[in-house]
């Protein structure tokens, strides 16, 4: 069995939605094909979130344009497909009633049991449309087999609840290709989850760890995972092989190909995972496991994160830094749900890069300076390079002042400054 995703990023259209039916007939193999919201329907859900939240009545013209889109991709497919039509028309009513109807609760509770809908309406069309191309496809509601618990917006995976669920939901003696959702789930009770922005690959692969897939397929729209982002450095190339690890490292420095928690479940059952081009389904793309192959190997991997603010701690009575102190600034770093993307300490300053989100930093800074002197910059960025030499990191340094620098044998990692004519 195998694990194949479809996200956003390329099914925005009828045409894509006929690519997957294409993509599907060149294989013989039991299928969990998991797809996630069309094109941009995320985003568009959550204003329609935001609008409702805060009784802006506007909310009713944006969830309006969103069935257009929809409804328009399912005529496009089905000239005779008056019951996906109806399943769709059935799912759209039920987020109308509820916005009609419910009473306002809590924001996080509130995005999941809405913005979830995105995924519902791409798998309905999904599901439809490769069942009249011949398929023997079953259109499966996650949200009844990946349970979770009830930390909204960002759901945790009850592995044990899960993994007995998946094997009955999914059972490959019934049928041959099974249709789900990406990033949603559902508590014990019945509620409705979503696990972090971009989690349709993280979906993807918890069901191939709990059902041993042979291999997870992440199709998207490059030819797979790039050296750099392209339109960062025109000439990024593609990578045959990355390991695991590499992924990891990628992901968590800023690279945008997969979400960072996708990783893991395929390590722990050595399941490899290719990330291919879906309009040239017949190319290798790039393959991460637990070997690199060599090919590519001398080929740096230049990582950007933009929009970070820099911020050093000290104590002001000049006490070290390590020990006590470490951990009460790492507590406060927590208590406020900032995450942690490089760290620096000396013996009088612990020096913190994170993502610059003004209102959350604002409030951790205020609170580290009850005890601590905090200096920062913000507009600062974190370049990671791997697999690095001398001329990989000239040329992005080039119009940069380094703020900070970390090295290892493989990895070199620079919090800059960007001035004029930086690339
Ligand atoms: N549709 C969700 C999002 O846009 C999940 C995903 O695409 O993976 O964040
Ligand atoms: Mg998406």
């Amino acid at each position: 069995m195998k694990v194949y995703k479809f996200g956003g990023g390329v099914v925005k259209d009828a045409e894509g939605v006929k690519n997957i039916a294409r993509i599907l007939s060149g294989t013989d193999e039991n299928l969990i094909v998991v797809v996630s919201a069309f094109g941009k329907t995320t985003n568009a859900l959550e204003k329609v979130l935001e609008t409702w939240y805060n009784k802006n009545g506007e909310f009713r013209a944006l969830l309006g344009r969103i069935y257009d889109y929809h409804l328009d991709i399912a005529r496009k497919l089905f000239t005779d497909g008056k019951e996906v039509i109806d399943s769709l028309n059935l799912a759209f009513s039920k987020l109308e009633d509820y916005l009609l109807t419910e009473k306002i609760r809590d924001y996080d509770y509130e995005y999941d049991q809405i913005v979830s809908y995105g995924e519902i309406w791409a798998s309905i069309i999904v599901a439809g449309y490769l069942q009249k191309e011949g398929f023997d496809v079953e259109w499966v509601d996650i949200r009844n087999c990946l349970i979770t618990d009830d930390n909204y917006r960002d759901a945790g995976i009850l592995w044990g609840e899960s993994s007995k669920e998946t094997k009955r939901c999914f059972d490959f003696l019934k049928r041959k290709i099974y249709v789900t959702q990406g990033f949603i789930g559902g508590t014990i009770t019945g509620q409705t989850t979503t696990l972090g922005r971009e989690g349709s690959d993280y979906t993807a692969a918890v069901l191939a760890n709990m059902l041993d897939a042979k291999e997870v397929v992440v199709w998207k729209d490059v030819p797979g995972i790039l050296n750099a982002d392209p339109l960062w450095l025109d000439d990024a190339v593609k990578l045959d092989a990355i390991s695991y690890k590499e992924a990891v490292e990628m992901s968590f420095s800023g690279a945008k190909i997969i979400h960072p928690k996708t990783i893991k479940p395929l390590h722990n059952k050595n399941i490899p995972l290719y990330v291919k081009p879906f309009f040239n389904p017949g190319e290798p793309g790039t393959l991460v496991s637990s070997i690199s192959r060599v090919t590519t190997d001398a080929v740096p991997v230049y990582i950007r994160k933009e929009n970070q603010i820099l911020i050093s701690v000290l104590p002001v009575d000049f006490s070290f830094v390590m020990g006590d102190n470490l951990s009460i600034v790492f507590h406060s770093f927590m208590q406020h749900r900032v995450k942690v993307n490089l760290v620096q300490a000396s013996a009088v300053s612990i020096n913190v890069c994170v993502d610059y989100e003004k209102t959350k930093i604002e409030k951790l800074i205020k609170d580290l300076k009850r005890d601590y002197k905090v200096l920062y910059n913000d507009n600062v960025e974190i370049l990671t390079v791997m697999r690095y030499n001398r001329e990989a990191t000239a040329r992005i340094l080039a119009g940069r002042e380094i703020l900070l620098e970390q090295k290892t044998r493989r990895v070199v990692r620079y919090v800059v400054r960007c001035l004029k004519n930086s690339i």
